[in-house]
């Protein structure tokens, strides 16, 4: 649907953003303007080869200012907009809430305003084609207890100014669907693992650790659970929705892994060990346990039905293969988070994204 056509990707420097790009330019034959500020959390590294090819290019934009935005609809002509540029670390959410108000509100409602301005403009044809695909966060619902799943119709109830800033975002998209028939569409998906990822999060931060024998932090008593998707099977699910879901509909985006927090790490240990082994022992024995999170949701898991069964999706990883992978990527590529950490970011805790 959107071969041959441009496709704003926002965040396209980031984690998830740049998976995005990268599955775009390999399986699609769409043109992609990625509109990112280049925050601590971006990486234009994660998009190798995307430079040379022809159907990209690279805006480096904030999405809360209106006027460069406009200029960028203006420029490109864009068939949809998916909407992945956040401030999207819950710890640091906790020491400053700030920029994830702007960013995650106000930057959305700059982007759905210029996206609404644009469309109207457009020809009915174009109109009627036009898509704004929202990425989101399964956060948004809270936490679970020990049974039930998270679908499309549960409740928001946010409790980090993450999530809270997340759930105003998804409003707005709605809302702009609602009232001005803007051709929106949301995801909210589940912890996201795989290449390339920010080496402050629970996984990269687990194996760079591992690998070089130091103490592995984990929350509380780590049976704190997560339901972990791996990038590229939500790169392939994104871009499904984007062109086959129905405008206004929600999609939950997950992996069925759920694993305690715990598990992940000891996981981690073992496959590093199999791969590295330390003279100094089993790496399961550099696992230590720190002062929990405040407001630490206990519990997150994710009903994907709806977009196995209207869309055919099915995640090609499970948790044990996308995490072998992911070991064994980031042993491979050290040079990749080597830079970051050279670079020097404002180091936080651990995190759990
Ligand atoms: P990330 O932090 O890795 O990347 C965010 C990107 O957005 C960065 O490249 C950054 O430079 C850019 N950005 C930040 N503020 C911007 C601004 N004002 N203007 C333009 N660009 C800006 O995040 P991610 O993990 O790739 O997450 C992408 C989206 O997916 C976010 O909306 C996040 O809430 C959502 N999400 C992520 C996860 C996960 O596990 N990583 C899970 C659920 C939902």
């Amino acid at each position: 649907r959107f071969e041959g056509s441009t496709i704003f990707v926002t965040g396209g420097a980031g984690f998830i953003g740049s998976a995005v790009v990268r599955h775009l330019l390999r399986d699609t034959h769409a043109r992609i303007v990625n509109i990112d500020k280049l925050t601590y959390a971006a990486n234009l590294e994660s998009i190798p080869d995307a430079e040379a090819n022809p159907r990209y290019a690279f805006e480096k934009q904030c999405i809360c200012e209106a006027a460069s935005l406009r200029k960028l609809f203006e420029k490109y002509q864009p068939a949809a907009v998916m909407n992945l540029a956040a401030e999207s670390h819950v710890d640091r959410s906790i020491d400053g809430p700030g920029e994830f108000i702007q960013t995650n509100i106000v930057g959305t409602f700059t982007l759905l305003q210029e996206a609404l301005r644009y469309w109207r403009g457009l020809s009915p044809d174009r109109r009627s084609q036009f898509r704004f695909l929202h990425i989101s966060t399964d956060e948004v619902f809270g936490s679970l207890g020990k049974d039930g799943y998270f679908t499309e119709t549960t409740s928001y109830s946010p409790n980090s100014p993450y999530s809270a800033s997340k759930a105003s975002s998804d409003h707005l998209v709605r809302a702009w669907r609602e009232t001005y028939d803007l051709p929106t569409m949301v995801t909210n998906c589940s912890n996201n693992y795989g290449p390339y990822h920010f080496p402050e999060k629970l996984i990269p931060h687990i194996i760079i650790k591992g690998l070089a024998g130091e103490p592995l932090p984990v929350y509380g008593d780590g049976q704190n659970i997560r339901d972990w998707l791996y990038v590229e099977d939500h790169a392939k699910a994104l871009t499904l929705v984007l062109e086959r879901g129905a405008i206004g509909e929600t999609y939950n985006v997950g992996g069925r892994n759920e694993r305690t927090n715990l598990h992940v790490v000891e996981s981690i240990c073992d496959m590093l060990d199999e791969m590295s082994p330390r003279t100094a022992g089993p790496r399961r024995g550099l696992i230590s346990f720190v002062a929990d999170r405040p407001g630490h949701d206990r519990r997150y898991a994710i009903d994907a039905s709806k977009l196995e069964r209207e869309l055919g999706w099915r995640a090609d990883e499970n948790f044990e293969s996308g995490l072998a992978k992911t070991v064994r990527w980031f042993f491979d590529n050290r040079n990749w988070w080597q830079t970051i950490l050279d670079r020097g970011y404002q180091q936080k805790r651990i995190g759990l994204g």
